[in-house]
């Protein structure tokens, strides 16, 4: 593995030097063979699966790795938290990937850190595995979103209620800068380290970004801020629920990061929540766009002291931004539903049409990912409208409303399969595999990932895992 360590190159204040701390019998559970490819680690290392285990239970760092926790703030549920930080993760060192990309490469679960507070820094079997299958599912579907290469198992108990088998996973994301990081040094009124920090960002993921000054500041806002619009889409067309969309937990890069109690919607209802922590559905499914908008107006807050001494003339200059977001958001929004009904552009008509779709799905408690995929079924006429009933007058409006357009039925349908999946990673089967896990049972985790990693086509066996929750996902509840 060929490390290039930069975040560690920054300030000290950026993060604390610690150590993994060693478990008793790693077992390596999940490698993930085309990650590895990606990032250029050798075959002979990859085909060493007691070596794996060690380097990625953090019992020993490969050749190159230097473990550090990062710092950071945030935001959790509205409340203002000044000191989080990795409490159970340790970065240990970066990679540039086969597409020179960047790479951070992160433990969790590997142990306490000086930010663990009350924490015991480890992770339960079951949160590994499906943080491994939820990121695989979302790369997938083309969702941008940071990956799994490993689950080890510690061989260790961890308590959470009763005693389950621990794990570590090994999480690569662009980066693990979050909008907390911005602001635990704007809380700390560390101007010197706030710009370091907006600096290695831009250098890292905004590259393109040429101006200089208050002028850079604000490009980078303004790009974080499409990052973020293009993200909260594509949850939005797979029907993901985030679940903790803290400031800690919005990463600058624009992916999706911590999978703690992410769901799928099943029945579409705009205000489908399932994390048990979440009792007033602040992240709810339709919510994630103005709480993506909330964050945002954090970052600002954040570099505003970058942006202008007068804090009245600062908020002038990123205030607009934040309000144009609602708007660039809903074109977003309406483009990407009118691609779910096989149109290229949107239109008032086309609008009006996802609108009553939504609300037909609401009332008549239809299935979000099954209603599409019916629906593209019945222009490809591989199925008569009977498939989806309740919205028989709807299926004749839409159907003239492509007519209208000059859409043929062939290129709506092509249109559609893109952007609808047949597939996605539902509740319940993500639940049977990781009971398997807990267990210590054989599991299938192969055969669903397998099925996951083409969530727009017909596999082997797609048919086993397109059913909704029996009790509609009714009682499901998920866990950070
Ligand atoms: P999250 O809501 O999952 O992003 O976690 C919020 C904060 O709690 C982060 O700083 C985590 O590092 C920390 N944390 C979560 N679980 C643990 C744990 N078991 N031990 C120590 N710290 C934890
Ligand atoms: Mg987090
Ligand atoms: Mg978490």
């Amino acid at each position: 593995m060929k490390f290039n360590n930069t975040y560690i190159k920054l300030a000290p204040i950026f993060y604390q030097h610690v150590l993994p701390t060693p478990v008793a019998k790693p077992k390596l559970l999940l490698w993930n063979d085309s990650l590895a490819k990606q990032l250029l680690i050798p075959s002979t290392l990859t085909q060493d699966s007691a070596l794996l285990a060690q380097y990625f239970s953090g019992n020993q760092l490969p050749p190159g790795a230097e473990s550090i926790a990062l710092t950071y703030s945030g935001h959790q549920f509205g409340h203002f938290n000044p000191q989080l930080g990795d409490g159970r993760a340790h970065l240990i060192g970066e990679i540039s990937d086969e597409n020179a990309q960047q790479r951070d490469i992160q433990l969790k679960g590997s142990g306490p850190t000086p930010f663990s507070r009350q924490g015991d820094g480890r992770c339960a079997i079951g949160p590994a595995v499906r943080e491994y299958i939820m990121s695989e599912a979302m790369f997938a579907l083309g969702v941008p979103t940071s990956r799994c290469l490993a689950v080890v198992a510690s061989g260790e108990p961890v308590y959470r209620g009763d005693a389950k088998p621990g794990a570590i996973v090994t999480r690569v994301a662009a980066s693990h800068i979050r909008v907390g990081t911005f602001q635990y040094f704007a809380s700390q009124g560390n101007l010197e380290a706030l710009d370091e920090l907006t600096q290695y960002a831009i250098a890292r993921h905004y590259p393109t970004i040429k101006s200089s000054g208050a002028e850079r500041v604000i490009a980078f806002l303004e790009q974080v801020i499409a990052k973020q619009i293009t993200l909260i889409t594509a949850w939005l067309r797979v029907g993901f629920i985030h679940g903790v969309m803290n400031t800690d937990n919005t990463a600058i890069s624009g992916e999706t990061i911590d999978f703690g109690p992410c769901a799928m919607m099943g029945v579409y209802h705009p205000g489908t929540v399932f994390s048990s922590i979440d009792r007033k559905g602040r992240y709810a499914f339709a919510n994630q766009a103005p709480i993506a908008q909330w964050n945002m107006a954090r970052l600002a807050e954040a570099l505003l002291p970058l942006i202008d001494s007068d804090q009245d003339a600062a908020v002038a200059k990123v205030e607009p931004l934040i309000i144009a977001m609602s708007a660039q958001f809903q074109q977003a929004f309406n483009t990407m539903m009118a691609a779910k009904l096989g149109f290229e552009h949107t239109s008032d008509e086309v609008d009006a049409l996802s609108t009553e779709l939504l609300d037909l799905m609401q009332t008549h408690q239809l299935d979000y990912t099954l209603t599409f995929y019916h629906l593209g079924l019945i222009i490809n006429s591989q199925a008569t409208v009977a498939l989806v009933a309740p919205l028989n007058d709807w299926v004749a409006k839409w159907q003239s409303a492509l007519a209208n357009a000059s859409i043929s039925a062939s290129n709506a349908y092509e249109l559609m399969q893109q952007n609808n999946p047949v597939v996605i990673p539902r509740n319940h089967h993500v639940e049977a595999v990781l009971a398997q896990y807990e267990q210590g049972a054989q599991s299938d985790i192969e055969r669903f990932l397998s099925v996951l990693a083409h969530p727009y086509q017909h596999t082997q066996h797609t048919e086993l895992y397109q059913d909704p929750a029996a009790d509609g996902d009714q009682h499901y509840r998920t866990f950070c």
